[in-house]
């Protein structure tokens, strides 16, 4: 009797222990490399960790492709319609990676509004020799005013945190919900309005032909010149330049960016001489506990479409 072949699966890898335990060798693995060159071998699934470029030409070169799984919710990486066209459904791993991530927008408000990076850098230099009530005064987060662009799993969950913290919130989708919890008295705003009455604008919508650059000169200079920007969603959606400039200027008063564009940011960028900016290295879902679960889901879905089944998540 002849041993049926392992599904290929062609990874973007170092792949964690945790999704390589979890494929538990019912895959043969391949290379990123055979995604660029193709191969003549039949490949039937494509596991996106990173977030390295899918699109149509990629998926052409592997023949019998069945699934895409992604490895995170966001995909402005692979090209949908592409695998649309071509009937290849993509997973990814919505809403296990919620709390997470709106954690990390509120850990980017509060270090930015009160200073904690700098504040800890002075605590740890020899300059610090005594407590002087007049240094490093920040910006209050309690009471003060939210803009969310993008209201949708995770600014829920941004929404959420916000509200105990007493905030007004103003968001801003291209259509207005009419699902909110009503005790967060969330307004559906214009984004200019939102720009100009935000003390926090927050960015949680995915990077699109549509978002991409949506934050440039034009709508930093519509907000406050006491404003904080934090940006969560994707590093394109803000114009890197312009916040560079807009920082520099003093015309916001601090950026809090978890996402940057490009990323990494190159070693000797402006942005990363500037006091007025907090640089996590896309970090939102980055706990133990969530990058589990997406290990969980992102194999599911890899397994489910290897075996012509529908894929728990879609995009
Ligand atoms: P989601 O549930 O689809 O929510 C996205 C929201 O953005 C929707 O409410 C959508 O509403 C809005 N939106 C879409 N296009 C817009 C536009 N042109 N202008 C204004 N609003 C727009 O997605 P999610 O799960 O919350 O994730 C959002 C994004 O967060 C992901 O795509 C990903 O890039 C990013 N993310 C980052 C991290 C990280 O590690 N930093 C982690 C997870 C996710 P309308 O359709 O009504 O406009």
């Amino acid at each position: 009797m002849t041993e049926q072949r392992k599904p290929r699966v062609v990874a973007d890898t170092p792949l964690a222990d945790t999704v390589l335990e979890l494929m538990d060798n019912r895959v043969e693995l391949l290379p990123w490399d055979v995604a660029l060159e193709g191969c003549d071998d039949p490949v039937d699934g494509l596991y996106t960790y990173g977030h390295l470029e899918v699109d149509g030409s990629v998926m052409d070169r592997l023949s019998g492709l069945k699934v895409i799984s992604n490895f995170g919710v966001g995909v402005d990486h692979i090209n949908v319609q592409d695998a649309r066209d071509r009937g290849i459904p993509v997973g990814n791993t919505p809403n296990v990676l919620n709390g997470a991530t709106a954690d990390m927008a509120l850990t980017l408000m509060l270090a930015s509004g009160r200073r904690l990076v700098e504040g800890d850098c002075y605590a740890r230099s020899a300059e610090f020799t005594y407590y002087d009530p007049g240094y490093m005064l920040g910006r209050e987060i309690h009471s003060e005013t939210v803009g969310i662009v993008g209201m949708g799993r995770i600014g829920l969950e941004v929404a959420r945190r916000c509200a105990a913290f007493n905030m007004n919130i103003l968001y801003y989708n291209r259509r207005e919900r009419t699902d909110l919890p009503p005790e967060l008295n969330a307004t559906y705003t214009s984004f200019d309005d939102l720009l100009t009455e935000s003390d926090y604008v927050v960015l949680v919508c995915p990077l699109t032909d549509e978002t991409r650059g949506l934050i440039g000169a034009e709508q930093l200079s519509k907000m406050k010149q006491t404003a904080i920007l934090i940006n969560i969603a994707r590093g394109g959606v803000v114009d890197t330049d312009a916040l560079t400039n807009a920082l520099k200027n003093c015309e916001i008063y601090h950026a809090g960016l978890d996402v940057t564009e490009p990323e990494p940011l190159p070693r000797g960028h402006e942005l990363l001489s500037l006091s007025n900016v907090t640089i996590a290295p896309h970090l939102g879902s980055a706990t133990e506990q969530t990058r589990f679960k997406m290990a969980e889901l992102s194999v599911e879905n890899l397994m489910l479409g290897l075996a012509g089944e529908p894929l728990r998540t879609t995009v």
